[in-house]
């Protein structure tokens, strides 16, 4: 694999230029890792809405757009 900076030869398994030392390829984007982290921190909320409305009986209402607000800015 060569080198995208210095053009120099590298073996493959590296992820670093043997000569000049910058990144021989990109890393794979963490889309994965982050649409899992959105999900638990979705599940999270989910749960806290749950538990929220049965504390909060009367004001279900507020809570629920609150909720949304919140996993619309997720
Ligand atoms: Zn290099």
């Amino acid at each position: 694999m060569n080198c995208q900076k210095c053009k120099a030869e590298n073996a493959k398994t590296y992820r670093y230029c043997n000569n000049c030392g910058s990144k021989l390829f990109d890393e794979p984007k963490d889309n994965y890792n982050t649409s899992v982290n959105k999900a638990k921190i979705f599940f999270f909320i989910l749960l806290a809405y749950i538990g929220l409305l049965h504390v909060l009986k009367f004001e279900s209402t507020y809570v629920t757009s609150l909720v949304c607000d919140i996993i619309l800015q997720l």
